[in-house]
């Protein structure tokens, strides 16, 4: 299967009434580890890149490797996006290369740290909206300012400060004519998200419901959605590590919002941990390993049991085979004839 545009996977999603999770990757164990559990899943997928990643692996690398992901898992849709895309530049470069998605995250200036002003993220995510639909890529923008800083991504501010506002959501999604809204309702990103078990005053989910009711066919994307669970946490610590107290958001809290028009549900955190916790177990069990399969494959395995609960909380499952794939050229055709806009 090619992979596919992520408005088709993200329509399919609506239809179904579930949501989507969207993994970050930076190497071949992470994409596998992704593509197994969406197989034992039979899960359609988003596998994301950030600005971080392309540089880590020299995009190209990377690119590869999803080109022999489609191939060895035909049967799995697989939409695949570029991360917080700090510019049309960067947009038009995963374009190019063959991303069948973009994120123009116009909250910020193309530092990826100053917050912008509202008029420049319309210029930039309208930009980027005629140059990907031209060619069948699916946009995803942002408005709010999410709070932390993960791959040097982010403002650092408070992530209460710069909560989504409905009417003005409504606004820009009318002047870009985006298929995806990233919101902002208090999540940030990274391990450190709340210092306690998020509630209503530091978790707004009652934004989504308000932005789904004024955008009931625009699809929303929670960012910084690890649920950072304990368990986690307990691994890496118990082997040598230092993570510090921290709550992500809670799987429930997810749910709600994807019974509320949330789509897209962006995960890295919770997979950073399992890796790093069965990876310091065989260091801690076996100091004598130096083989890096010894660990890899532990890291790989724990990854996949996190996506794959992930895929299950989300819905996501079972729904591999529901679509065929629209080629992009036709997602560029139904884009001209306004027939997936509104
Ligand atoms: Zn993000």
């Amino acid at each position: 299967m090619p992979m596919v545009s992520m408005r088709q996977l993200l329509d399919e999603a609506s239809k179904g009434g579930y949501g989507v999770g969207a993994f970050n990757v930076n190497n071949m164990e992470q994409i596998q580890a992704i593509m197994e559990a969406a197989r034992e899943t039979r899960s359609p997928v988003i596998i994301q890149v950030s600005r971080g990643a392309r540089k880590y692996s020299q995009d190209r690398f990377l690119f590869h490797l999803m080109l022999a992901a489609v191939e060895l898992y035909p049967e799995i849709p697989v939409a695949l996006h570029q991360d917080h895309g700090n510019s049309p530049e960067t947009c038009r470069s995963a374009i190019d290369m063959g991303f069948t998605s973009v994120m123009m995250d116009g909250s910020l200036l193309a530092d990826g740290k100053t917050p912008a002003t509202y008029e420049y993220n319309v210029q930039v995510t309208r930009e980027v909206v005629e140059l990907a639909h031209a060619r069948g890529v699916s946009v995803e923008g942002e408005l709010g300012v999410l709070g932390g800083i993960e791959d040097g991504h982010g403002a650092g501010v408070d992530a209460m400060a710069h909560l989504t506002d409905p009417d003005q959501a409504v606004d820009f999604v009318e002047k870009t004519g985006i298929d995806a809204l990233a919101v902002a309702i208090g999540t940030s990103h990274g391990a450190y998200k709340f210092t306690r078990k998020p509630d209503g005053a530091v978790l707004a989910m009652e934004r989504i419901v308000e932005i789904h009711k004024r955008l009931p066919s625009t699809h929303l994307v929670m960012h910084g959605s690890s649920s950072v669970p304990k368990e986690l946490q307990d691994i890496v610590n118990q082997y040598g590590g230092q993570i510090k107290p921290t709550w992500g958001v809670p799987v429930e809290e997810i749910q709600l919002g994807i019974r509320n028009g949330v789509r897209k549900i962006n995960v890295d955190t919770d997979n950073r941990l399992a890796m790093t916790g069965a990876i310091r177990k065989v260091f801690a069990d076996n100091p004598a390993e130096f083989d890096p399969r010894t660990y890899l494959k532990p890291a790989r395995d724990a990854m996949k049991e996190v996506v794959k609960a992930r895929m299950i909380a989300f819905g996501q499952a079972g729904h591999a085979a529901d679509y065929e794939p629209l080629p992009l050229e036709e997602m560029a055709k139904r884009y001209q004839t306004e027939a997936v806009v509104g």
